[in-house]
Formats: C-alpha cells, sequence, structure tokens
C-alpha cells in the first residue's frame, strides 16, 4: 500500500513564500529555496486563501445561538468529516483535533487502558517514541530491512503475554531518511497478535496519500503544518472505543456534558464520548479549518500525480548527490527502498550544521542539520557512539568551541537533511 503510484506528473501546488528573497554573503540575493519541508511546509496558497475568506466569519463553536457562531460549529464538525474522508477512516472512527503529532501521540498514550505493553522501533522520531515512558515500553532494535522490521515485531508480540492490551507505534515515513515502512504488514503482525497500531503519519500523510481502511492501523496521527496548512493544529483519527473510556485529555468546558454538586460536596460530571472529550476549551476551529483546507486540496489535485512529482524529484536529488563522491545519502532499508521527498546525508570533510550554514549564506537554501528529534536513529546511521544529546538538532558546543560534531576526519554526529513537497518548484 506504501509503493509510490505511477501518475502522470502534477505541477507544483502554489504556496505562499515562493517569492521570498534572502540576502547571500557574497552579495546580491536568490529566491529563499525552502527545502526543510519535512519540519514545516509552506501553506499553500488556496488554504490561506480558503482562511481568509472564512476569518471574517468564525464565532465560538458548539456553543453560541449567533449566527456566525451556528456556522463555525457547521464548519468546524464539517472539517472533522473531510479529515475522516482524507484519511479514508472506518465510519464509527473518531477524528480528535489536537496541536500536533506530538500532541495526538501523547493523547493516546494518556487513553491506554491500564497495563497496556508498548511497542515501539527505537528508529521513530521522539514524538513517536517517547510519549509511552509511564506505560509498560518494549523498545525495538532498528531493523535494517522492511520485512526484518516485521520479523522484529512478530517476535517480540510472540513473546508477551498473551493477556492485556498492547500497542504498537510506528512511523509511516521517516522524517530522516524518508524511507516508507511497511505499514500493512505490521498493521497485520500487530493484530495476528491481539495487538493495535497507530501510525505516525506526520511524514506520510503530505507525500503519500493514507487510507486507515487498507492499512487497517487502529489510529493515525499526523500535523497541519507538515501538510501545507498553518501551525496549531494536528489529528488523532481513529477506533474510539479507548478514546471514549479514557480520561479526557484536557479536563474543562467542551468536554463535559453536565456537571452537578453531589450532595458529599463532590463534583459529578458526566463526559462526552465524542470527540469533544479530548478537546476541552474553546477548540482551534481556524486550525481545524485549515488542515481540511489542505485535505482538499491535496485530493483535488490529484494525490498521485503529486507523488509521481515528488519521486522525480528525489530521483534528481539523488542523482545529483551520487555525483559527488564524499556525500554519503543516510538509509536504514538500502539505497533502493521507497522514500518521500525527505533525504539526509553528511559530507566527508565536512560538519553538517556548516554545510547546512553555508548552503543558507551562500545559495539561499533553507535545509535542516543536527539529529532531527530522532537520535537513536541517527546515531545508528552514523554508526556512531551515544553522544551527549542537545536539542532536537546537534549536541550542543559550549560558545565559541567547535561543535562536538565538527569534522576534520572525526566521524560527524550530526546530518543535513533536505525535504521537499508538493510546492517545490522544479528550480530548486
Ligand atoms: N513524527 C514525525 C515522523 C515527525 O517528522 C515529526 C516532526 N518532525 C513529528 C512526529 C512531530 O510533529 P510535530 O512537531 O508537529 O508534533
Amino acid at each position: 500500500a506504501c509503493v509510490p503510484a505511477a501518475a502522470a506528473p502534477a505541477e507544483p501546488l502554489p504556496v505562499l513564500g515562493r517569492d521570498v528573497t534572502v540576502p547571500l554573503v557574497t552579495g546580491g540575493e536568490v529566491t529563499y529555496a525552502a527545502l526543510d519541508y519535512a519540519a514545516s511546509a509552506p501553506a499553500l496558497q488556496r488554504v490561506w486563501d480558503d482562511v481568509a475568506a472564512y476569518a471574517p466569519y468564525y464565532g465560538s463553536v458548539h456553543r453560541g445561538a449567533g449566527h456566525l457562531s451556528q456556522l463555525s460549529t457547521e464548519l468546524f464538525e464539517q472539517s472533522r468529516a473531510t479529515v475522516a474522508e482524507f484519511l479514508d477512516c472506518r465510519p464509527d472512527d473518531q477524528v480528535v483535533f489536537t496541536r500536533s503529532t506530538t500532541d495526538s501521540l501523547n493523547l493516546l498514550a494518556r487513553a491506554l487502558p491500564a497495563g497496556t505493553r508498548v511497542y515501539v522501533f527505537e528508529t521513530e522520531h521522539h514524538a513517536s517514541l517517547l510519549p509511552w515512558r509511564e506505560a509498560e515500553v518494549t523498545y525495538l532494535d532498528a531493523p535494517r530491512t522492511p520485512a526484518e522490521a516485521v520479523t522484529t515485531l512478530e517476535r517480540a508480540l510472540a513473546a508477551r503475554e498473551p493477556h492485556g492490551d498492547a500497542l504498537v507505534c510506528v512511523t509511516g515515513a521517516s522524517n530522516v531518511t524518508g524511507e516508507l515502512w511497511p505499514v500493512q504488514e505490521l498493521a497485520a503482525a500487530a493484530h495476528a497478535h491481539g495487538a493495535r497500531i497507530v501510525l505516525d503519519a506526520a511524514q506520510l500523510a503530505p507525500h503519500h496519500p493514507v487510507s486507515v481502511t487498507a492499512l487497517d492501523v487502529d489510529w493515525v496521527a499526523f500535523s497541519g503544518h507538515k501538510l501545507y496548512a498553518p501551525f496549531g493544529s494536528g489529528v488523532l483519527a481513529g477506533r474510539a472505543d479507548w478514546l471514549q473510556r479514557a480520561e479526557p485529555y484536557l479536563a474543562g468546558g467542551g468536554a463535559s456534558r453536565t456537571v452537578a454538586r453531589r450532595a458529599d460536596g463532590g463534583v459529578d460530571v458526566d463526559w462526552h464520548t465524542t470527540a469533544a472529550r479530548h478537546e476541552a476549551g474553546s477548540p482551534n476551529v481556524i486550525g481545524g479549518y485549515a488542515i481540511a483546507s489542505a485535505c482538499k486540496a491535496l485530493t483535488e489535485a490529484g494525490f498521485d500525480s503529486l507523488v509521481a512529482r515528488e519521486q522525480q524529484l528525489i530521483a534528481t536529488v539523488r542523482a545529483g548527490l551520487a555525483e559527488v563522491p564524499q556525500v554519503r545519502v543516510l538509509s536504514l532499508f538500502g539505497d533502493r527502498a521507497p522514500r518521500v521527498g525527505v533525504l539526509s546525508f553528511v559530507v566527508d570533510g565536512w560538519n553538517s550544521s556548516h554545510f547546512a550554514a553555508a548552503l543558507s549564506a551562500e545559495y539561499g537554501i533553507g535545509v535542516r542539520d543536527g539529529l532531527f528529534c530522532a537520535h537513536p536513529l541517527v546515531r545508528t546511521l552514523l554508526g556512531s557512539a551515544p553522544a551527549e544529546p542537545g536539542e532536537c538538532g546537534a549536541p550542543d558546543a559550549a560558545p565559541g568551541e567547535p561543535s562536538p560534531t565538527s569534522s576534520g576526519g572525526t566521524p560527524t554526529l550530526n546530518a543535513v537533511r533536505v525535504s521537499f513537497g508538493a510546492g517545490t518548484p522544479d528550480e530548486h
């Protein structure tokens, strides 16, 4: 299900920031080349226009009797339905609007039935790796082929006591290598062993159609700001049962149906069993609307042709990098593994941070350097010993000191990442 579709390539979709120019250290200026889509993609012009057209009419959702409140409630709920359609959800799945993928996975972590064992590959982004720490977690070793990922998971699941709940959390496409993971096979393995599975689609959803039904995953999480919508909104979609039984993620208005003082002085709360249960407070209606607008834009443009175009861009980038003998492209599953428009590399003799800074200063190209919030994975790929962690980027260097990742013969502990998507023009 994760093999890129063959279709006629599309035109790039209009995005914000296409005409931004930046100064170069060498003098003059160039049009900025935004090649850091994996961190945050530029918003589609269409999304921006939709939001601007709606902005004068927004009001509080789920509460007001006024016309604009009613309209906003309708648009917010329609947005939920659009997202469900975009993800090809099952009819009884719930779509919860969150702040981001990180928020979605933390929400699910809080909704786990007591005693759930979580299985997660060490190669995951920290957003998928870390939220489960209060549960019992089995960390799985990095597989070197997609098939090995499946057998590793099967072996771990087979070794578990056959009672209690279990959850597998896996990425659809790596934010470091861009490689596609065998989600459908992992879901089948999870289900065969009585476990459930959540798909971290932060990198998959912007680059590839996701069908919850066809992949047979129990939940999927993604972020608006990587899917060509602005910041601040995300999605957790999937099975309602664990979500309905869990304590609300946030306690407050909107999540509660009725609240009453008890005779003994306490408070009784009847919580909603819809998505509202986990959306307490005034929801981010513009954020949900923007995500829905992006979903529609991708579908209407023909997602398969966007995929085809992105595959051409990847091939061009790969061919260009292959001409430079000092460049090593990072890969877990091997050179021929299918990937989305995300690719990391190191350059012999270069500190990756300096290399990324030079691309910006000398060419106006914006890329990312560091460990990409996936420290164990990047260390595995670089074959390096654990280093002191920094933030999501490179390990910290003292001010004025060379970075501990510096080159000069020592292996770099960080990499350069280039990533692109539906809005990237060929010239970049
Ligand atoms: N998972 C993956 C694979 C990601 O690439 C990212 C963002 N880099 C996240 C999760 C977290 O997304 P967000 O920062 O929007 O919560």
